[in-house]
């Protein structure tokens, strides 16, 4: 176990905080306002090496881990979620060829990537699809060893600016996930067109737009992902990518809590600066924690994809926990700030409609703990015995009065043919004590109670018991 980031991750922290203090910063108030994509420091991005994290170095790219991203992911999402979700979006738009590709599509497009200046998006989502990735209705139809693409993608996170697009399409909607295929198709290829940027409550320096796809015919040599093998492609980026949205949520809580620990030590209210109040330190206290704690479940999800473990679950909880976290931190900084959190000369009013989203995209909250609560209830192994299975020693044994030796019979409780528990309130009948209070007397098999008896705790009737 080792908590202590490398000499080189504090050195890649330290670098992508300078450029998001001094490029990030700066603009994220003027790109939030004008609603427009902020393709300078994008470029400026790609310039610092800051862009592509993902891709391996044979192909060029920095070859950074996941952790490394997500380091880089929570700073630069402390000067602006939005600019860093159109930043990290290469991540995710390259990932399926980084996963899925074959090595003639990684050498051309990644090392396309890395080279010049482009960006790629990823297209999963539909107007009347999100989530259920299984549900889409785009359609890939085979021509040859072309497929041709017809549908609407929707919510697509720089499209109006992408040269690339890993689109997923299906063959037949009627197939669900054995349907789903995925290709790179380039932006300029006929009958792709992209919509107007859609305006949004947060992240709004963020480019997202529709994807409209007229009669697109797609190579060979761009089909990612086959029939059935698309769905697959998409769940393993995303279990690559979700961590990286943990990391946003978890900068961007930082920052609100930041500024609102600033705030609290100039603003007065009954003679003092409000820093005094243990009203406002422990809102503060639970926002350090808590981002603490998103902190290290984002980290966790990193670790074990670079690990080469299934970081499905612990992505999950990653997710769901820090885009909660960013929410309440950002609820809470803006009832720090009181009246001056509801307008937009401080910055805690972006961060809240900012953090908004990172419940929604990339599978929302609902969609996480889904994936959990299936894990938490089906498949994770208990280390404690089964509830009903729980050895006999109960409360009531210590506080009863033991039977007196001369009603104590010569048999065991296993000879009496074993004790039972009421599956309600949890207790345990005992047939060496029997119930002297319901008229069972000491050395009474629990099978040979009459019926009518209930259990002497709560009432329960004696079909609620179990041997145990
Ligand atoms: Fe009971």
């Amino acid at each position: 176990m080792e908590f202590e980031l490398t000499e080189q991750q504090k050195e890649l922290q330290r670098k992508a905080r300078e450029f998001a203090v001094n490029e990030v910063l700066p603009v994220a108030h003027y790109y939030d306002v004008k609603n427009d994509m902020a393709m300078d420091v994008i470029k400026k991005a790609w310039e610092e090496g800051l862009l592509n994290l993902g891709i391996p170095k044979e192909y060029g790219g920095p070859g950074y881990g996941l952790l490394d991203a997500v380091i880089i992911t929570e700073e630069i999402a402390a000067a602006c979620p939005g600019i860093a979700t159109s930043i990290f979006d290469n991540n995710l738009g390259a990932e399926p060829v980084v996963i899925g590709g074959s090595k003639e599509q990684k050498e051309r497009i990644l090392g396309e990537l890395v080279n010049e200046f482009k960006l790629i998006s990823f297209a999963t989502s539909e107007p009347g699809m999100g989530s259920d990735v299984a549900g889409m209705q785009c359609r890939a139809e085979k021509d040859g060893d072309d497929y041709i693409l017809n549908g609407s993608k929707y919510w697509i996170t720089n499209a109006g600016y992408a040269d690339y697009i890993s689109v997923f399409a299906t063959v037949d909607p009627d197939k669900r996930h054995k349907g789903i295929c995925a290709f790179i198709v380039p932006t300029d290829t006929e009958g792709l067109r992209t919509g107007s940027h859609i305006p949004k409550l947060g992240q709004r320096a963020s480019n997202t737009c529709s994807v409209v796809l007229k009669d697109v015919r797609v190579s060979k040599k761009n089909v990612l992902a086959k029939p059935g093998r698309g769905f697959v492609l998409a769940m393993q980026t995303f279990a690559h990518t979700r961590p990286a949205i943990g990391a946003f949520a978890v900068g961007c809580a930082r920052s609100a809590m930041e500024y609102a620990i600033d705030y609290t030590k100039e603003r007065e209210a009954f003679g003092r600066t409000i820093d005094h109040y243990q009203a406002i330190q422990f809102k503060i206290a639970e926002m350090y924690k808590n981002i603490e704690a998103a902190r290290l479940l984002t980290y966790r999800a990193a670790w074990e994809a670079d690990q080469g473990k299934d970081n499905n679950i612990s992505s999950a909880c990653a997710k769901a926990f820090a885009s909660d976290v960013a929410m309440e931190v950002t609820t809470e900084a803006i009832q720090i700030f009181g009246g001056y959190g509801y307008i937009k000369t401080y910055p805690v009013e972006k961060l809240f409609r900012d953090a908004k989203l990172f419940q929604i995209y990339e599978g929302t909250s609902e969609i996480q703990r889904i994936v959990i609560s299936r894990h938490a209830m089906k498949r994770y192994e208990h280390g404690m015995p089964n509830l009903y299975e729980l050895p006999s020693k109960d409360i009531y044994e210590e506080l009863e009065e033991e039977p007196s030796q001369a009603e104590r019979p010569s048999k065991s409780s296993k000879e009496l043919g074993g004790k039972y528990r009421c599956t309600v309130c949890g207790y345990v009948y005992d047939p060496v004590k029997g119930d002297e209070d319901g008229g069972i007397k000491p050395g009474t098999p629990f099978e040979d109670i009459p019926d009518g008896w209930v259990c002497p705790v709560c009432g329960a009737e004696k079909s609620k018991f179990v041997k145990i």
